[in-house]
Order: structure tokens, then C-alpha cells, then sequence
């Protein structure tokens, strides 16, 4: 980190009349006549002013301002940030796949038609489903679409009547809002103590006004749903859908799917699942798969294979019309595909049994000083409920802020809701012994160091760049420009 550029903007470096260029002179006068006046500026753009290298530094050291799954451990529960491998980076930026347009005569793009194909029919596969369309570009626009496939198919048999959707307590927050979005309305279910639905609770809010039940399995605290079955009936004899959400997919993987357990719709989230980064908003893509009977609802456009071996790109009067301008985040699907590929059949059956293996093995080496709520064999992720010492005054938001002082990042917290003090860890299949063994004795340490000097601890972090931001002002009052801030400091 270097002092001279640390924490400053870049207006804040610029000096008057500095540049990074020198241009020959074009000998105009200056005025430049043929521009209608209306569209001239009437003073220069208030750009920075800076020489060459300092435009590099100061890029250079926030990059290392930033924390990444690149940079280290990252264990942030329902977020699924696994290792991203660069051969996907790779893939995706060839100038064959990144340079295409989404207009292109379909007799152009025939070898990324297929490529888009294969990832619909791989993913089909994966989750035993009929038919993906990959068009929603995240997982809550995955829940809209499928929801709106939902909608659509009451509507096709003229059943009018279904306007709920049930959502699980423990749901991630965007079921309840996709459901709003798509002209739904939510009833909750409850957890049973062990953060299962209860099956006796949903029951009675079945009837013929309900169109669709949104699971997650494993739930949001990474436990494995046993009554699928018996809901998935429940819900079909009561005339409704099943959809599960496979934003977390990772367990899943290779070991059993959706499909097979009763599900009717589904999406899963490439950018977690299957290896893209994310975070802060960036790319994603929440492919829907439907089983057999509801393909035609998809949205357009869909690649289809003709019966010659070509591709084309299909728009059909039957679908529920377009969630997206084109195709959907074609590098995206790109990078899901060359993880898939690079995996093999053989290397995908290892994710979700290594994914389970990493959370079990550090659940059960840290229950000795933060407290688990609910018992038994996880999956992908689990929740601890704060540490089991509540005397010190030490909260989840205290342990949180102190690991980023040893140089991880945070776990979820304060989700999922179904405690006061929830710290959701997802350690993820590519993390070595090594790592996990180093977070635990972390973790042991900080338990440690909450009861010898909880005072330091609820102060924290002690060594990072920003130390307690005001996260609701923030919110609430975004600074967002450089003149903006020069005017909060007046
Ligand atoms: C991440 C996640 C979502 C939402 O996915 P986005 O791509 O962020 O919209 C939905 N459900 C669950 C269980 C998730 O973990």
C-alpha cells in the first residue's frame, strides 16, 4: 500500500493542465462549426488531470484494496464462493465467443448455437429436468421467470383462482420478492426446530387458490429437506407447482436432482454453482428448467436443434413471451460450461461430496466454541448461532469484523433470520485442509480472544484499510460523485 495514493480519488490527484499524452497539433483555430450549438458543451469535462503513472498507481493500489476469492478464503454462506478457474476466463474472452453479436444470422454463429445448446441440454441432465432456457440473468430473475412459467401454465388451463405462492420462513429473501414481482402473493410456512419445513403446517394452507410452493434443498441452513416426496405430492394433488430454488445448487451436483424428487420448475445460479465470479452485482446468468409438459411456456428466444444437426433460434406464439433482449449472458453460460467440461462427469460427482465433507469438517471443529442450533450432518453450508460464551457481549457482527484483521472474509451474517445471532459459513469443495485449518484456528483464537479482551474484539478490525463505516448511512445516503463529497465536507 502506498501512502502517497492510498484513499485518495483520483479528482483528488489530478493537477492542472497534467496529462498522460502529448498530441501534434491539428491546427484548428478551436472552433469546430459543423456541431449544432444546442449540443456543444459550454465548459470543458471536469475530468481528472493526471500524468501517466499515478493514473497506474492509483488503480493499481485500490485493486489491492479489494478482497476476492482470488485473494483468500471466502467463506460466505449461500453464496457459493468457490475458486474460479481460469481456463473459464479464457474460454469466455476468446474473440470467437466475446466478440459476437446477439443479431448475427444464426447460418454465422452455428458453432456457439451448439456450444449454447449443450450447456441447455448439460444442464437438463444435471437436474433432471426437460428443457433450460438460459436467458434470466441471476437467480431472483430465474424465480421470476419460472414463476412466470407457472402463472402461464394455470392460465393455459383456465384456472384463474391461483394467486399464492407458499415460501418456508427460512427462504432466501428474493422467493417472497420474485413471487410479489410476478403478481403473487406470499404465504409463509414455518421451520420445524431442525430447519425443515413443517409438513403439518402446510397442509392446510394447500388449497385450489395456491399456485406454487418454492423449496430450497438443502434449505438456507444447509440441511437436506427429507419430505420432498411427500410435499412434492401434497402440492401436486392440490392442483399446484413445485419450485425449487438451486441458487445452491453445489451439494446437488451429480448426486441427485430435482427433477427426481418431484420438482415441476427450477433454476439454478451459474454464476455460484457453476464458477463465475460474482459479487457486488456483477455477471450472472439463472438458467430455468421445466419438466416435460410445461418446455413450450419457456421464454423466447430458445436454441433449438433441427432435425438436419443445424442450430436456430426459436421464437414461438405458445411461450410466455421475453424475459431478456437476446440470448442471455453468453460468457456467462461460456465460463459454466468450460468448469462443467473441465470437470467431466467424474469431477462434477466430487463437488457436492467435497462441498459437504469442507462444511462438516469445520462445523464440527468449531462447535466447541460457537453455538450450533441445529445438529446433524449438513451440506454445502451451515449456521452457527453466534459464539456459545454470550457473556462477553461479543457479537456475530464483532467475530465478523475481527477475521477480516487475520485476512479472511466474512461469513453471512444475520441470515438466515431463524436466529438472533446467525453466521452462515460455506467453506466450498476447492478449499484445501490447509485453508480450512487455518480458519478454524482462527476462529478459536478469536473465541479466545472475545473472552481475554472482548473490548478489542468489538473494535474491530484493527488493520484494514476502513475500519466501522456507517453501513445505514451509506444506504441511506450514498455519496456517489466527487462533487458530492466536496460538498458533504463544506
Ligand atoms: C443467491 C441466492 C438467490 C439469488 O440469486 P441472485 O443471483 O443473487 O439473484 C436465491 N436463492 C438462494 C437460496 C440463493 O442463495
Amino acid at each position: 500500500m502506498n501512502r502517497e495514493y492510498y484513499g485518495k480519488l483520483i479528482f483528488e490527484l489530478s493537477r492542472k493542465g497534467r496529462g498522460g499524452y502529448r498530441l501534434p497539433s491539428n491546427g484548428c483555430s478551436g472552433e469546430i462549426s459543423d456541431l449544432p450549438a444546442g449540443l456543444l458543451r459550454d465548459h470543458a469535462p471536469e475530468l481528472p488531470e493526471v500524468d501517466e503513472p499515478s493514473v497506474v498507481r492509483h488503480y493499481n493500489n485500490m485493486s489491492t484494496n479489494n478482497f476476492g476469492v482470488d485473494t483468500g478464503f471466502y467463506p460466505l454462506g449461500s453464496c457459493t464462493m468457490k475458486y474460479n478457474p481460469k481456463i473459464n476466463e479464457e474460454i469466455a474472452g476468446d474473440a470467437m465467443i466475446a466478440s459476437l453479436h446477439p443479431y448475427q444470422p444464426v447460418t454465422t454463429v452455428q458453432g456457439a448455437l451448439e456450444l449454447y445448446y449443450t450447456i441447455q441440454q448439460t444442464l437438463a441432465e444435471i437436474g433432471g429436468m426437460s428443457e433450460f432456457t438460459l436467458n434470466p440473468y441471476a437467480g431472483a430473475h430465474g424465480e421470476l421467470t419460472g414463476l412466470m412459467v407457472i402463472r402461464a401454465y394455470h392460465a393455459e388451463r383456465g384456472d384463474d383462482r391461483r394467486v399464492k405462492v407458499i415460501v418456508p420462513d427460512s427462504a432466501h429473501g428474493t422467493n417472497p420478492a420474485s413471487a410479489a414481482v410476478a403478481g403473487l402473493k406470499v404465504v409463509e410456512v414455518k421451520s420445524r426446530p431442525d430447519g425443515t419445513v413443517d409438513v403439518d403446517d402446510l397442509r392446510p394452507l394447500l388449497d385450489d387458490t395456491v399456485a406454487a410452493v418454492m423449496m430450497t434443498n438443502p434449505n438456507t441452513l444447509g440441511i437436506f429437506e427429507r419430505n420432498i416426496p411427500e410435499i412434492a405430492s401434497l402440492v401436486h394433488d392440490a392442483g399446484a407447482l413445485l419450485y425449487y430454488d438451486g441458487a445452491n445448487l453445489n451439494p446437488l451436483v451429480g448426486v441427485a436432482r430435482p427433477g427426481d424428487m418431484g420438482f415441476d420448475v427450477m433454476h439454478i445460479n451459474l454464476h455460484k454453482t457453476f464458477s463465475t465470479p460474482h459479487g457486488g452485482g456483477g455477471p450472472g446468468a439463472g438458467p430455468v428448467g421445466v419438466r416435460k409438459g410445461l418446455e413450450h411456456l419457456l421464454p423466447n428466444p430458445r436454441v433449438i436443434k433441427k432435425d438436419d444437426g443445424t442450430f436456430d433460434i426459436l421464437y414461438s406464439d405458445n411461450s410466455l413471451g421475453q424475459v431478456t433482449g437476446t440470448l442471455g449472458n453468453f460468457a456467462v453460460a461460456m465460463r459454466a460450461l468450460s468448469y462443467i467440461l473441465s470437470l467431466g462427469r467424474d469431477g462434477l460427482k466430487m463437488v457436492g461430496p467435497l462441498a459437504t465433507l469442507n462444511a462438516n469438517y469445520v462445523k464440527e471443529k468449531l462447535r466447541d466454541s460457537y453455538l450450533l442450533p441445529v445438529d446433524g450432518v449438513c451440506k454445502h453450508e451451515f449456521v452457527f448461532d453466534g459464539l456459545i460464551d454470550k457473556s462477553t457481549g461479543v457479537t456475530t457482527l464483532n467475530v465478523a469484523k475481527r477475521l477480516l484483521d487475520y485476512g479472511f472474509h466474512a461469513p453471512t451474517i444475520y441470515f438466515p433470520l431463524l436466529f438472533h445471532e446467525s453466521l452462515m459459513i460455506e467453506p466450498t469443495e476447492t478449499e484445501s485442509k490447509e485453508t480450512l485449518d487455518e480458519f478454524i484456528r482462527v476462529m478459536h483464537d478469536i473465541a479466545r480472544e472475545a473472552a481475554e479482551s472482548p473490548d478489542m474484539v468489538k473494535s474491530a478490525p484493527h488493520n484494514t484499510p476502513i475500519g466501522h463505516p456507517d453501513d445505514t448511512a451509506a444506504a441511506l445516503h450514498p455519496v456517489v460523485t466527487y462533487q458530492e463529497l466536496i460538498a458533504d465536507e463544506v
